[in-house]
């Protein structure tokens, strides 16, 4: 099956055209402030860039995930940090798949046209991969929860109108999970605060902060589906997430293999081009040969997902297998540039310093390899 046909040809050369002229320009400044600005997700809402996979009477274009992937695998190969893909692909499906159809008209419209963007609040400061064990808590009271706790590292935090937040709702020692619930916690309601967006290493365009609920009451018609049963959820949208993430390295480290053989053909050393020393020659061929094996496993997994046949274990296969490709391959590379490539003025130093979070959100390298050490029966 091919997975691009013309149309899609289409929307990736518009895509790729906004990303120029509109994203590229300003991305440096971006980066130095660490957030972008508001009316570029109006802009992309206009141009039907966020959740095109929405159904038309919520907005949205009713496409298939192959448009999520062309924005994702763009946006990786310009290395732009835009959160398009956590608010369209990651959290704005929790709505569509498991929301009241209240919940569905209030906020689907708005996802699609920018005027709200999502986060979604999961990870806390004493647990992230063990998300079972998480201690935010939301309270029943009347028609209300009350949420105390914490979370970290909540992408597009700042920036968000609402978050998925994963809270408990009821204790249960031996299955903790069985306790977890959804709630949609709207900004600007009492007892829900925002931290500073956080410093990090890479992706600095895209914001991460804390998020901090003190007695804050939120309606409990705001639970997105049945209570207990967030955990389902979580499990179950995550493998999206990792096709997500996964999508993106691939792309990544397709451009940062690009932008060296276009480099070590050029630049001359002993009165050779860098390229034509054997050792850098096997480097790049064994470079590229991975990365051919990451684009026919992701193309296999994308088709078999477009398909309707997910498979967690070929998912957490290619999420951890591609992610700490494409460090190696910004490593390898990063080294075949010499100086130039530390530095920041040359397109490398920014994808090498992005590729490192790969391995880390959506699950971790570890987290993948536990995912599938259960599926192997081990
Ligand atoms: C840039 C960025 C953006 C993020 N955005 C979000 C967001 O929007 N929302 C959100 O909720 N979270 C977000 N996160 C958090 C992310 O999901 C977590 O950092 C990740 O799940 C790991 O959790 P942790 O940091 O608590 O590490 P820990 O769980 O403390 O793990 C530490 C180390 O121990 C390893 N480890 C843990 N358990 C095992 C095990 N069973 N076997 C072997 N090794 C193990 C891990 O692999 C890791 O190497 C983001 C993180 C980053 C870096």
């Amino acid at each position: 099956m091919d997975i691009y046909k013309h149309e899609h040809n289409l929307f990736r050369k518009s895509f790729r055209k906004f990303l120029q002229e509109e994203i590229v320009p300003f991305h440096d400044k971006w980066e130095e402030i660490g957030a972008v600005p508001k009316e570029i997700w109006h802009k992309l809402g206009r141009y039907g860039f966020l959740c095109p996979w929405v159904e038309e009477k919520y907005g949205g274009f009713s496409t298939g995930f192959e448009y999520s992937a062309i924005i994702i695998e763009e946006l990786g190969k310009a290395a732009v940090d835009i959160a398009i893909p956590l608010h369209s692909d990651v959290v704005t499906p929790y709505i569509s798949k498991y929301g009241t159809e209240e919940q569905k008209q209030k906020w689907l419209p708005k996802c699609v046209s920018g005027e709200v963007t999502l986060s979604i609040g999961i990870t806390e400061p004493n647990t992230g991969s063990d998300v079972s064990s998480i201690t935010t808590y939301a309270k029943k009271d009347g028609d209300t929860y009350i949420i105390n706790g914490q979370k970290v590292y909540i992408s597009n935090g700042l920036n968000s109108g609402a978050t998925v937040l994963a809270c408990k709702t009821s204790l249960n020692e031996e299955k903790p999970h069985k306790g977890i619930s959804l709630i949609i916690v709207e900004e600007g309601i009492d007892g829900f605060t925002k931290g500073k967006s956080m410093k990090k290493l890479g992706r600095k365009a895209s914001e991460v902060c804390e998020l901090f609920f003190n007695d804050c009451r939120v309606p409990v018609h705001n639970l997105l589906g049945n209570e207990g049963e967030g955990f389902t959820y979580l499990m179950e949208n995550l493998k999206q997430e990792r096709l997500v993430q996964t999508i993106r390295s691939q792309a990544e480290s397709e451009e940062i293999l690009n932008l060296t053989l276009d480099y070590t053909r050029n630049r001359r050393a002993f009165g050779k081009n860098i390229s034509s020393f054997q050792h850098n020659q096997f480097k790049l061929v064994e470079l590229a040969t991975e990365i051919e094996l990451g684009r026919t496993f992701v193309d296999k997994i994308l088709i078999d997902y477009l398909e309707g046949h997910e498979d967690e274990k070929q998912i957490a296969m290619a999420k951890w297998w591609i992610t700490e490709m494409a460090n190696r391959v910004a490593y390898h590379c990063l080294q075949l540039h010499g100086g130039i490539g530390y530095m920041e003025e040359y397109p490398l130093a920014r994808r090498f310093r992005n590729a490192r979070m790969d391995t880390i959100a959506a699950g971790t390298t570890e987290i993948m390899k536990v995912i599938i050490s259960k599926k192997l029966n081990l």
